[in-house]
């Protein structure tokens, strides 16, 4: 069973200078709001590597994983998915400067769940799409192109001006 968590101690570890200790973790993830619809791992939890290696005065720290995100298509809205791999480095330096300093981690407490739904947001496609061709919804009716087939097109609105040309009566 893989611990589950959304902080760490990483003081409990016990290293000293230059040892390195490789966890398995289970950090639960919200879902969250992108270009204004909801997406959320396909697992309440993201499955994480956790490295952590301490160094003279701090610690070196490695988040890795792997996961999806479920949610519409931003062009059809019909169910997409986008995997996505993480990769993350934070360094800790204690007197180092804003630089050197983790904001995720607080004395040897790790804020995992913050660190990984950062490094996801981070890792989020400009889009999230069922494809990457996918076609959207037709602009003037809204059926969805991708069943519509390429015929798929609409007479064009009759111009408003000739209607009330039309409308005028003629002796
Ligand atoms: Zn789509
Ligand atoms: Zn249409």
């Amino acid at each position: 069973m893989t611990q589950r968590t959304e902080t760490f101690d990483i003081g409990t570890l016990r290293l000293s200078s230059g040892e390195a200790r490789r966890l398995d973790l289970d950090v639960p993830v919200d879902s969250f709001e992108f270009g204004g619809q909801r997406y959320a791992a396909p697992d309440e939890d993201v499955h994480v590597t956790l490295d952590v290696v301490r160094t003279t005065s701090g610690y070196s720290l490695r988040l890795r994983f792997l996961t999806a995100l479920i949610g519409p298509c931003m062009r059809c809205l019909e169910d997409a998915g986008h995997e996505l791999e993480v990769d993350a480095r934070e360094i800790d330096q204690p007197g180092g400067g804003d630089e050197l300093s983790s904001p995720y981690l607080d004395g040897d407490e790790l804020d995992l769940k913050a660190w990984t739904r950062d490094a996801l947001a981070l890792t989020l496609p400009t889009q999230i799409v069922c494809r990457e061709d996918c076609r959207g919804l037709c602009a003037i009716c809204g059926e969805n192109l991708n069943h519509a087939g390429p015929d798929h097109a609409h007479e064009r609105e009759p111009d408003p001006r000739w209607a009330a040309l039309r409308e005028l009566k003629l002796d």
